[in-house]
This record gives C-alpha cells, sequence and structure tokens, in this order.
C-alpha cells in the first residue's frame, strides 16, 4: 500500500492555460501543485477536493525530507469532452506515483466512465488482463479481477490506463498499459492534434500583482486591447455584456486562448438592483449560456451594472461579484494622460483596476500604464488567479 508522509511551508504561482486556468502552490523545497481550473465548477470542486485529500494527509503525515508534486494534464479530446490527469509524486525516501483522471463532458455536465467511450468494455477488460500479465512479471492475482478501468488518458494514439500499484506485487511506480486507439471501437470522436498548455504565466506568493479589467464590451476596440496584452504579455478579465458578446465569438475566443478572462457583466446593461429575482437570474443565465455557447468557458465572476448590487442580488446567483479599487473614469476623463493619472497612483499588490473597452479611452492609455506597471515591477493576472493567490495567501 501507498504510504504518505511529508513536510512544509508555501510559495505560490499561478499560471494559464488554454481552456482552462492553471493553479500552481509551490513550496520552494517540498512542495509543487499545479492544477487546473476549468471553469466547469462539477469538475473544479472534483479536483480540488481531491488535491485537498492528498495534501491534506501529506500535511498531516509528513516528515522533514518529503516532498510532494503533484502536476496534471489537461486535453480537450473534442469540442465537448475534456481529459485532466494528475500525476501525485509522493517521496518519502521511497518514491510513489498516483495518478488520478477526469473526463468530462462539459456538454452534458457529466463525468465519463469507460463504457462511455469504448463499446466493448468486457473485451478490454480481458485484453488488459491479458496485457498486464504479459507485461509484469509479478502480478498480484487478489486485485487482478477487479481491475479499475476509470484512470485513463488518451492522446493521438492511445488510450493509456493507470492501475493501482498495489497489483503488482513489490512495485511502487505507476502501472499503466498503452492500448491503441485503433484497435479499439470508440464511441466518440477524438480530435486530431490534441491541445493543452498553450500559454502559462508565473507569480510567486510574493510577487506584486495587479488584475485589469474591462467593461461593457466586446466592441470593436476590444481586438485593440487584446493586441496590447498579448504585446505586453499581459492579461485582463473583460466583463462582457450578453447581448453584445452573442455577435463576438471570434473576440470571445481568442480573449480565452491569449490567456485573458471573460466574467458576466448582464445581459442588457440594466440597472440591477430594481429587478425581481427572476429578471436578475435572466440577466445573468442569458449570458452566461452566450458564452458558454461560442466559447465552452463557463464565467465564475459577476460584474454589477454600475458596481450596483445588493445582498438579495447576490444570493440569486453562485457567480462572485467583483468589483474594483481603481477607477480608471476613462469614459469620463477621456484623455490618455488623465486615465493614467486616474490609475498609476491608486495601483497597489492585489488591486483591480476598472477600464471600458467599449470606446476607445482605455485603448489608448492602458499600453503606457501597463509599461509602468511592469516598471514597478507588477505582474498582471485574471480576476480569479488574484482572487484563488488572495486565498492562498491567507492559508500560508
Ligand atoms: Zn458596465
Amino acid at each position: 500500500m501507498v504510504v504518505y508522509m511529508w513536510k512544509k511551508s508555501l510559495v505560490f504561482l499561478i499560471l494559464i492555460f488554454c481552456g482552462c486556468q492553471n493553479v500552481n502552490i509551490k513550496n520552494s523545497e517540498n512542495v509543487s501543485i499545479n492544477y487546473p481550473v476549468t471553469g466547469l465548477s462539477v469538475l473544479d470542486n472534483e479536483i480540488s477536493s481531491y488535491i485537498n485529500r492528498i495534501y491534506g494527509k501529506f500535511t498531516r503525515e509528513k516528515d522533514s525530507n518529503s516532498k510532494l508534486n503533484i502536476s496534471y494534464k489537461y486535453r480537450d479530446l473534442n469540442d465537448d469532452i475534456i481529459n485532466v490527469s494528475l500525476e501525485c509524486e509522493i517521496d518519502t525516501g521511497e518514491i510513489f506515483h498516483i495518478i488520478k483522471t477526469y473526463t468530462y463532458n462539459r456538454k452534458k455536465g457529466a463525468f465519463l466512465s469507460i463504457e462511455d467511450l469504448v463499446r466493448d468494455v468486457d473485451e478490454l477488460d480481458l485484453e488488459i488482463k491479458r496485457k498486464l500479465l504479459e507485461k509484469y512479471e509479478d502480478i498480484n492475482f487478489e486485485y487482478l479481477n477487479s481491475v479499475d478501468m476509470n484512470n485513463y488518458t488518451i492522446d493521438d494514439e492511445n488510450i493509456t490506463l493507470f492501475f493501482n500499484s498495489n497489483i503488482v506485487r513489490g512495485n511502487e511506480k505507476i502501472v499503466y498499459l498503452d492500448i491503441p486507439l485503433n484497435s479499439l471501437d470508440m464511441m466518440v470522436d477524438i480530435k486530431d492534434n490534441l491541445y493543452f498548455s498553450i500559454k502559462r504565466r508565473n507569480v510567486d506568493l510574493d510577487d506584486k500583482v495587479v488584475a485589469l479589467t474591462f467593461d461593457d464590451g466586446p466592441s470593436k476596440y476590444t481586438s485593440g486591447i487584446l493586441d496590447i496584452l498579448k504585446k505586453q504579455d499581459a492579461c485582463a478579465t473583460f466583463f462582457v455584456v450578453g447581448s453584445k458578446a452573442y455577435f463576438q465569438g471570434d473576440i470571445l475566443r481568442r480573449t480565452l486562448k491569449e490567456g485573458s478572462e471573460i466574467g458576466n457583466h448582464s445581459f442588457s446593461h440594466s440597472k440591477l438592483t430594481g429587478l425581481s429575482k427572476d429578471e436578475f437570474k435572466n440577466e445573468v443565465d442569458k449570458t452566461q449560456g452566450v458564452i458558454k455557447d461560442l466559447t465552452g468557458f463557463t464565467p465564475t465572476l459577476f460584474r454589477p451594472t454600475y458596481g450596483g448590487y445588493t445582498n438579495r442580488l447576490k444570493g440569486y446567483t453562485d457567480l462572485k461579484f467583483v468589483l474594483w479599487d481603481v477607477d480608471s473614469r476613462d469614459w469620463q476623463v477621456k484623455k490618455k494622460d488623465r486615465i493614467i493619472g486616474n490609475v498609476l497612483p491608486y495601483v497597489k499588490s492585489g488591486s483591480i483596476v476598472l477600464f471600458h473597452d467599449n470606446h476607445d479611452y482605455a485603448l489608448n492609455a492602458i499600453e503606457d500604464i501597463i509599461i509602468s506597471l511592469k516598471d514597478k515591477g507588477y505582474k498582471f493576472v485574471t480576476v480569479s488567479e488574484l482572487l484563488e493567490l488572495v486565498k492562498m495567501r491567507e492559508n500560508s
């Protein structure tokens, strides 16, 4: 059996990936944890509770030399199905590996077992047993009869199944088998050239961070802002209005692909505080639907229009309400220098800065702002990353 024993302290990184955001918790010596945040709450909850279980056990049972390293792979198998694998390496003098995988259909909101993917599972089961006996000399027959087929990853060529290491006597390494995809009758299409990890961003726990946010788009100015963010290797969070987003699928997809985040800013940009429950939910849910349909991404953040909200409204949605602490007042002061003057003196680490991308005032100012903040040592994160970082700082 795997025995867990572990060790201490913490520094943090956050990275971003195409299709999902990545959280990295790093103890400079002994602990490094990476896991994806996909924006799909059911999947994210499963992943984070698994990480918490592993990390909890580690902190309880660690000794001074123990090490924990959790890394992951994220793959879109096709437009609907995601496969995430977590690899936990636990070093307690001996090194143990545990692989945990999730296959999730974002359209159906359901986890997929091997039975959902492969037509003849009984045949696969026999094939697995045969191959395990062929590959490993010291098979533990006690476990072979109840072999678990639900830890698997898929690449262009194989399904790779991972098994509990106790299936091989005296084995502490990863027990796995590759089964060629072309030998299986698959019930779902697997896209060629599966991708993951297009863009990543490292932020240490002690870094000065700032989250730029843009409201009221997308508009014809949004791509100009994305150009600047790309050029400056920065990112932002765009709180989009659903009725505008509806016609801007390309911009939304580009936003996510280039490592920025999308949040919800209502459907019609009406004042929210006077709305009934149904009216408010309609404003939120319609925009969630638009963004999800166009990108596959489900926002987790909501910015109330005009910054106006009540606790009553907050109770009607699971989305996190996000305001700002630095207001560029771009729509009001219009001039580049005044926008810069409204921002730079007020930014501190952890700030959320408000701009708008439905006109070109902010567009003209943000490159200078980004360059100045970089000079002061700031790193740019999305709002979700910022909130995640704040949580980690509190827990450390
Ligand atoms: Zn607004």
